[in-house]
This record gives structure tokens, C-alpha cells and sequence, in this order.
């Protein structure tokens, strides 16, 4: 199998010099193993944070990814069953079972769906919407990071949760156009331009937001309080701004406003809410079978590529979930 290792710890922004492809050699099968061929691998903020520590150096690498079971010697993983596993950054593996999960299939729901918005990336959006934010019919939603992974699950599923205005900024004029003319935002702004985040937001939600859906740390934090109505609460999924930080952020200055507006924020990670996976599957696979629901995905082509996807979309390359697609199928 062809792998990507990480090769050095970067002090700041990763480049590709701290990755090298490698050959790996695969254990032959034996009972109760299959080997998987990847076909999609996904590359996520998270792995950012890893690359501090948390990933091995000259190691296999961590990575939720897609494959198709090509042998098997495991009743459990028949061959052609589809399966959604964390053996990611390579281009097959060996798994057990309890390694795999064999994905169901919805009829017209393609199957990187999985690691869109019916993967980890849709469920943190459903997530931090229904069970932290606990979004009410009518409320006024802003969403930051809106034109990525989770921003995009977010702003379209706050829609179909009830909401009432759905707002987010990103981070170039194109997202932003996206945004209010493909993903059914009602109104966004760029992040990079203009005033502060906390004045953008204000001009675009005089009223305030009832919920927010925090992607990005720091200063877009800080907007989130500033804007919150009384009440308001802030589902704070994560803090890409500040990943490649090495010192702590400066902001939010304006904690004390969540006291003066009763308002909550809560941090949460998905992994602790996988109860929730079946009714993000029950609501979503049919209207995606049905178009009523698009799954926005961002994909580069090629397993050489993978490196360059990871850096691209930690630069805000991607529009939607950045995935890898390994082969054509
Ligand atoms: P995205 O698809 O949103 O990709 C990252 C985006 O972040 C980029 O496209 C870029 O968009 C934006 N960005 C990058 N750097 C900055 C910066 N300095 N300031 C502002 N924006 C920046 O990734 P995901 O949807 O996968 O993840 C979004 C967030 O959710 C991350 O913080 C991630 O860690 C978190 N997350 C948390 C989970 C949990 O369990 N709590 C699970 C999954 C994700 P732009 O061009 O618009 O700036």
C-alpha cells in the first residue's frame, strides 16, 4: 500500500515537507481480517492538532476514510461491502470487524455522503443545532466557517430545523456568494474584509443571533458574544484560527457579556454524541435520495494530492467538505 506519514512537527503553518509518501507493507490476511481498498479519505482541522503530537512521526497515520472490501476472511466484511473506518492517509488496509463500520445504503445517496453530511462532519452540525444549541422554530442563526464542512451542513440544516433567519461569513467575495446563492444562507460576509467580525456581524443581524454555530476561535468567538441576543447560545464546535497558533489566543476579551445576557456557550465534541448518528440518517437519506437535500462536497482527485488537500483547506481552499477521491468508481 502506498502511505502518507508525517515526517516532522511544524512550528506554525504544515507545509508538505513535513509529509513523505512511503510503501507500507500489509500483514497477510488471517482469519476474522479483510483487506480494504480506501476510495475516499477526508481531511479535517482536527488532524492540524494531531500533527502537535497526537500522530506518530514516521508512522501510519490516523484518518476517517472510505473504502471497498477487496478479500476477505471475515464473514462480518464481506467482499464489495462499502466501510467506514479511521485507517485513512493510505491506500488500503487490513481491518477487523471492530476496525470497520459496513455502511448501510441508501438508494441514490452516494456513499461519501459518509463523511459529508451524513458522516462526522453533517452530525457535528446536526449536533451542535439540536443537543447544545437546542435551536427553536424562528430563531436567528449565524454560522461561522459557513462555507466549509460543518458551516455548510449547518446553515442548511438549521433551515430545516425551523430556523428563521441563517446567517454566516466566510472567508472569501466567491463563499460569500455561495453562500446566499447556492446553500441557502439569507445573508453572509467576508471575514477577511472590511470592519472587525463583531461590526459585520452586527450590520447583518442588527437584532442579534439566538444561535450560533462557532467554528473559528479567537475573534470570531468574540463576535458570537458580542451579537448574542439574551438567552442566546453557542454551540461552539471549534477553533481553526487558532491551530497553527503557538501562543494562546487574545480573544474573547467579552466573556463576562454571557453573564449580563444569560446567555450559554458550551463546547462539545461529536464523538460523544454518536447516539445521534441514526436520526441524522433517518432525517437526511431520503430527502438526499430525493434532491431535497444536496451534500456540498469539495474534492481533489488523487492520493498524491491528499497533502496538498489537507493544507489547501486549513487556507480555506475548500467550498464544502474537503474529501479525497482515490480512484474512480
Ligand atoms: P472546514 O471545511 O470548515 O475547513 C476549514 C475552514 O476554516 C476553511 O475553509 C476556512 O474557510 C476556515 N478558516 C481557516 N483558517 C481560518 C482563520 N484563520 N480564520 C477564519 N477561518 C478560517 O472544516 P470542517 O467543517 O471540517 O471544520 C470546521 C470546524 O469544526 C473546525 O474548527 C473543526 O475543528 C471543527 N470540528 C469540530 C468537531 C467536534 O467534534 N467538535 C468535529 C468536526 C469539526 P474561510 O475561507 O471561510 O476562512
Amino acid at each position: 500500500a502506498r502511505a502518507v506519514q508525517q515526517t516532522s512537527r511544524p512550528d506554525g503553518a504544515p507545509g508538505p515537507e513535513h509529509f513523505a509518501e512511503v510503501e507500507l507493507r500489509l500483514p497477510d490476511l488471517t482469519p476474522g481480517t479483510a483487506l480494504v481498498e480506501n476510495l475516499w479519505l477526508s481531511v479535517d482541522p482536527y488532524m492540524r492538532e494531531c500533527m502537535d503530537g497526537d500522530w506518530e512521526l514516521d508512522a501510519p497515520l490516523e484518518g476517517r476514510s472510505i473504502g471497498r472490501v477487496v478479500e476477505s476472511r471475515s464473514p462480518q466484511l464481506p467482499v464489495g461491502s462499502l466501510v467506514f473506518h479511521r485507517d485513512g492517509w493510505r491506500t488500503h488496509t487490513v481491518l477487523t470487524p471492530g476496525q470497520a463500520r459496513v455502511l448501510p445504503r441508501y438508494d441514490g445517496v452516494p456513499v461519501e455522503s459518509f463523511l459529508g453530511v451524513l458522516g462526522g462532519t453533517g452530525l457535528t452540525a446536526y449536533v451542535a443545532l439540536t443537543r447544545i444549541a437546542r435551536l427553536r422554530e424562528g430563531e436567528t442563526v449565524y454560522v461561522s466557517a459557513a462555507a466549509g464542512g460543518v458551516g455548510t451542513a449547518a446553515g442548511r440544516l438549521a433551515r430545516l430545523l425551523g430556523a428563521g433567519r441563517v446567517i454566516g461569513s466566510a472567508g472569501t467575495p466567491e463563499k460569500v456568494r455561495a453562500l446566499t446563492e447556492e446553500l441557502g444562507f439569507d445573508a453572509a460576509f467576508d471575514h477577511r474584509a472590511g470592519p472587525s467580525v463583531a461590526e459585520q456581524l452586527r450590520r447583518i443581524a442588527p437584532e442579534g443571533v439566538d444561535v450560533c454555530v462557532e467554528n473559528v476561535g479567537g475573534a470570531h468567538l468574540e463576535a458570537a458574544i458580542d451579537n448574542l441576543r439574551e438567552f442566546g447560545r453557542i454551540a461552539w464546535c471549534g477553533a481553526i484560527s487558532q491551530y497553527n497558533d503557538t501562543t494562546p489566543p487574545a480573544a474573547p476579551r467579552n466573556l463576562f457579556d454571557l453573564v449580563e445576557k444569560s446567555g450559554r456557550l458550551e463546547g462539545f465534541l461529536v464523538a460523544n454524541h454518536g447516539d445521534a448518528q441514526r436520526e441524522l440518517e433517518e432525517l437526511l437519506a431520503p430527502l438526499l435520495r430525493d434532491g431535497g437535500f444536496t451534500d456540498r462536497l469539495s474534492v481533489t482527485d488523487g492520493f498524491d494530492n491528499a497533502v496538498e488537500a489537507f493544507l489547501s483547506m486549513l487556507r480555506g481552499g475548500n467550498t464544502g467538505k474537503a474529501v479525497v477521491r482515490l480512484t474512480e468508481h
